[in-house]
C-alpha cells in the first residue's frame, strides 16, 4: 500500500493519530527526564540538544525547563530532534545504571549550606558551594551511595550590579520553583513531605524539594509555607543574608530539620550510616543525632549519646579566616535552645561548653566549628597546608571535655574540581584526540594524562586559541555594553595574552596587587605587538565594605583612559562566567595573603584548561607548584611578615615575573606562530595537575579515609 493510500484510508488515519500522539508523549517524557536530572550540566551532548531545540530560551536562561516548555508546544521541532532526544535519554539511563567504581562504601549523607550545580539553580555564593556541587557530581560518577542535604533559598545570594561610580549594588531575584529542575518530595500518599523543626514556643514547618544530580539526590528544605509565621517563611530566603538571628534559624533548619527530613523521606533500612558536615553550618545535626539516642533509650546521658554518634560524623573546615566561622552569643543560644537542651539533659552552661574552645572562657561565643569538632570523630582541612594550619588553630579541641589532647587528629584532604564540568569543549576534543577517552571516566588516574607530554603542539595552540577567542568575544561585548568601546584593537585572540583573576573580593585576596604600580602595568600592556589583557570578576559580600571598595577600584581602573580595552571587569561572577574565564585565560592569577586561602579551586579549573598558574604559595598551590610549570609568588612565608611592606615586595615580584618571564615566553613564537616553550609548560602543567586536583581523586580519598572507616566503626 502506498503512503497516499494509507493516509486516505480512514481506518489507518484513526490508528496513526494515537500512535503519533504516543510517540510525542514518549519524547516529552524522555525530555522531561533529561531536564529534571541535572546531569545535563556536565553532559555536553544534552546541553547541545537543549540549545538546538530552543536556541533563544536556552541562550537567555541556560535552563532546560524553559527549553522543555517551548519544545512541548512545538511538535515539529520535537519530531525533528527525536533521534537525539532518544540517544541522550538512553545515555542517561545507562549512566544511572553504571556499576559503582568504589565498593563497600557505607551510605553517606552530605550536609552543606550551599550547592552550585548549575546556574539555573542559584543556591550558592562561591567556592564552598562549587566544591560541594563538584563533590556530588564526582560521587555520582563514581556511583557512591551518597545523598545530600541543603536549603532552598528563594532569593539565593545576589546579582551584582555595578553603578555609575563603580560601586557594587545587590539585586535579588525570586526563584520560581516551577521553573527550575527541582520537584517536591512526596510521601506514600502522594502529598508533599513537610517536616517539623522545633523552635521556641512554636514549630517551624519545612517542605522538601529534590534536585537530581546524576545518581545523587539533593534534598532542599524550604520554610516558605503559609502555615509558618511570616518571619519564619523568610528563614530560607537569602543565602548568607540577614543577621545572626537569621543565621541561627537557618542552621537549625539545615542541621536538625535536615536530619528529620532524611528520617521522613527514607525507609529505616536506607538511612545514612555516615554524615559529612561540610563546614560548620550544619553542626546542629550532631545534637539531633544525640537527641535521638536519648529519646530511644540507647544512651542515658548526653555525653554518652554524643560519643556513640561521633563515629558517624565527619567534618570538613574550609577557612582559617575568623569571619568564616559562625559564632553565636550566649543569649541567642539560650533563646533558641532553652527547650531543646532540656531534651538533651543539659544546662545552659553545659550546652555552651559544646561550642566553646576554652571551657573556662565564659565570655566565648558558641562556635559552630567547635561544636562540629566536639562531635565528629573525623575532621580535615582542604589542602595539606590548610590541614597544618587547622591543626594549629583547632588541635586542642577534642571529642569530649576530657579528651585533650584529642583522639581525633586534624587530617588534610585537598580539594579537587569536577573535570567534565570545567573543561572547555575545544580542550576536551583535544584530550580525546591526544589521550584517548579514559580521562573522561577516570580523570584521577595519572596514566590517562601521560600522553600530554607528546601532544601535538599545533593542535594544543588551536584549542587554546578557540577558548581564548570565546572569552574575548564576551569581554568585548561586555566592554561595549558598558560604553567602554570594546577591547583595544591590539587585543586579538591569536595574539593577546589573557591574565584572569576571578574570586570573592575579600581583602586578604588582594585583587589590587597587580595595580600597585599602575604605570608599570600600562607599559606592559601597551607593548604593541605583545598585547596583554587583564580580566577581573568577583563579588564582595554585601556587608564587606572594604571588599566593595576594592571592586570599585578595579571598575574605576577599567574606565581609566590608560587601561581602556585592556583591563576589564566582568560583572556578576557566577558559574557560567567562571567557566568562560577559566577556559579562556592563559595565566590564572591568585594573590592571597598566605596562609589565608584554605585551598582555592579556580586555579585547578584553569590549569585543567591549559592556563598556567601564577600564584602565592598558598592553599593547593603550596603543594602543587613545581618550577617550570607555573609561577610562585612569595617565599612560602606567612605570619609575621604580613603587612604593607610584604604586599609591596610581592607586588614587585608579580610585575617582575610578568615582565621578565611570562610575557617574553608567551610571545616567543616559532615559524608556525606557536609559542613552543610555553606550550611545553602547558602540556606538563595539564599532565601534572588534571589528575591530582580532580574531584574524583578527592571523593575517592574521602571514601577511603573517612567514609569507609567510619562505616566500619559504626557497624562494630
Ligand atoms: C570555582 C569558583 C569559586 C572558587 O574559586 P576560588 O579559587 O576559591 O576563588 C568561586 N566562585 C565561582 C563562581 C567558582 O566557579
Amino acid at each position: 500500500m502506498s503512503n497516499t493510500a494509507e493516509l486516505a484510508d480512514p481506518r489507518m488515519v484513526s490508528e496513526r493519530t494515537p500512535r503519533v500522539r504516543k510517540r510525542r508523549d514518549d519524547l516529552i517524557r524522555c525530555l522531561e527526564q533529561l531536564t529534571y536530572n541535572l546531569r545535563w550540566s556536565w553532559n555536553p551532548r544534552t546541553r547541545e540538544l537543549f540549545q538546538s531545540l530552543a536556541p533563544e530560551p536556552w541562550a537567555r536562561t541556560n535552563n532546560p525547563v524553559a527549553t522543555l516548555r517551548s519544545a512541548t508546544n512545538e511538535p515539529d521541532r520535537l519530531a525533528e530532534h527525536a533521534e537525539s532526544i532518544l540517544e541522550c535519554h538512553s545515555d542517561l539511563e545507562q549512566y544511572l545504571n553504571n556499576p559503582t567504581q568504589v565498593k563497600n562504601v557505607p551510605r553517606i549523607a552530605y550536609f552543606c549550606a550551599e550547592f552550585a550545580i548549575a546556574e539555573s539553580l542559584p543556591i550558592y555564593s562561591g567556592g564552598l558551594g562549587v566544591l560541594a556541587g563538584d563533590h556530588l557530581k564526582a560521587a555520582s560518577d563514581l556511583g557512591l551511595p551518597l545523598i545530600a542535604v541543603g536549603l532552598m533559598y528563594r532569593y539565593g545570594y545576589f546579582r551584582q550590579v555595578i553603578d555609575d561610580t563603580g560601586y557594587q549594588r545587590e539585586a535579588y531575584d525570586r526563584l520560581d520553583t516551577d521553573s527550575v529542575a527541582v520537584r517536591p518530595v512526596l510521601n506514600a500518599q502522594g502529598a508533599p513531605v513537610v517536616i517539623d523543626v522545633p523552635f521556641p514556643s512554636r514549630t517551624v514547618h519545612a517542605r522538601v524539594w529534590v534536585a537530581r544530580v546524576g545518581r545523587v539526590p539533593l534534598y532542599l528544605l524550604d520554610t516558605d509555607l503559609a502555615e509558618n509565621r511570616e518571619d519564619d517563611r523568610w528563614i530560607t530566603s537569602h543565602l548568607y543574608g540577614g543577621d545572626q538571628d537569621t543565621r541561627i534559624r537557618q542552621e537549625i533548619v539545615l542541621g536538625i530539620g535536615g536530619l528529620r527530613a532524611l528520617r521522613a523521606i527514607l525507609p529505616t533500612d536506607a538511612q545514612a550510616d555516615v554524615m559529612h558536615m561540610n563546614e560548620g553550618h550544619s553542626a546542629f545535626l550532631a545534637l539531633e543525632l544525640a537527641r535521638e539516642r536519648l529519646a530511644s533509650g540507647a544512651a542515658s546521658s548526653f555525653d554518652e549519646a554524643a560519643l556513640q554518634v561521633a563515629n558517624k560524623l565527619a567534618f570538613t573546615t574550609h577557612t582559617p579566616v575568623a569571619a568564616g566561622h559562625d559564632a553565636f552569643p550566649s543569649d541567642l543560644i539560650e533563646a533558641y535552645f532553652n527547650g531543646y537542651r532540656q531534651q538533651l539533659g543539659l544546662t545552659h552552661d553545659e550546652f555552651m561548653l559544646r561550642g566553646r574552645r576554652d571551657p573556662e572562657a565564659i565570655w566565648e561565643r558558641f562556635s559552630m566549628t567547635v561544636l562540629a569538632l566536639r562531635s565528629a570523630a573525623r575532621r580535615n582541612g582542604v589542602s595539606q597546608l590548610h590541614g597544618t594550619v587547622s591543626k594549629e588553630m583547632w588541635g586542642g579541641v577534642g571529642l569530649t571535655m576530657r579528651d585533650a589532647p584529642p583522639a581525633a587528629e586534624m587530617d588534610a584532604i585537598t580539594n579537587g574540581v569536577h573535570t567534565a564540568t570545567w573543561v572547555g569543549p575545544e580542550m576536551s576534543t583535544l584530550f580525546d584526540q591526544q589521550l584517548g577517552t579514559d580521562w573522561r571516566t577516570l580523570p584521577e588516574v595519572a596514566r590517562n594524562w601521560k600522553a600530554m607530554a607528546r601532544a601535538d603542539k599545533g593542535a594544543l595552540w588551536t584549542a587554546r586559541t578557540a577558548q581564548r577567542a570565546r572569552l574575548l568575544a564576551q569581554v568585548d561585548a561586555m566592554a561595549r555594553h558598558e560604553g567602554l568601546g570594546g577591547l583595544h584593537p591590539d587585543v586579538t585572540p591569536e595574539k593577546a595574552l589573557v591574565l584572569g583573576f576571578a574570586r570573592r573580593f575579600a581583602t586578604y585576596k588582594r585583587a589590587g596587587l597587580v595595580l600597585t604600580d599602575p604605570e608599570r602595568l600600562v607599559r606592559l600592556m601597551d607593548g604593541g605587538n605583545r598585547p596583554l589583557v587583564v580580566v577581573f570578576a568577583g563579588k564582595a559580600h554585601p556587608r564587606d565594605e572594604p571588599g566593595k571598595l576594592l571592586v570599585q577600584r578595579i571598575v574605576q581602573a577599567s574606565r581609566d583612559e590608560r587601561f581602556r580595552g585592556r583591563l576589564v571587569f566582568l560583572d556578576n561572577y557566577d558559574v557560567e562566567i567562571a567557566r568562560l574565564l577559566v577556559q579562556g585565560s592563559d595565566v590564572w592569577m591568585n594573590t592571597p595573603r598566605r596562609p589565608q586561602e584554605a585551598s582555592g579551586t579556580s586555579g585547578m579549573k584553569a590549569t585543567l584548561n591549559g592556563a598556567l598558574h601564577l600564584s602565592e604559595l598558598d592553599g593547593w598551590w603550596d603543594e602543587a607548584y613545581e618550577p617550570g610549570i607555573g609561577w610562585a609568588l612569595g617565599e612560602g612565608l606567612s605570619g609575621d611578615l604580613v603587612g604593607e611592606a610584604h604586599d609591596a615586595a610581592e607586588a614587585k615580584q608579580l610585575m617582575d615575573l610578568l615582565e621578565f618571564e611570562i610575557l617574553p615566553e608567551f610571545f616567543e613564537r616559532n615559524e608556525h606562530g606557536h609559542p613552543e616553550r610555553w606550550l611545553d609548560r602547558v602540556a606538563r602543567s595539564i599532565q601534572s595537575m588534571a589528575p591530582r586536583f580532580s574531584a574524583q581523586r578527592m571523593v575517592r580519598e574521602y571514601a577511603e579515609r573517612f567514609y569507609t572507616p567510619a562505616g566500619a566503626a559504626v557497624a562494630a
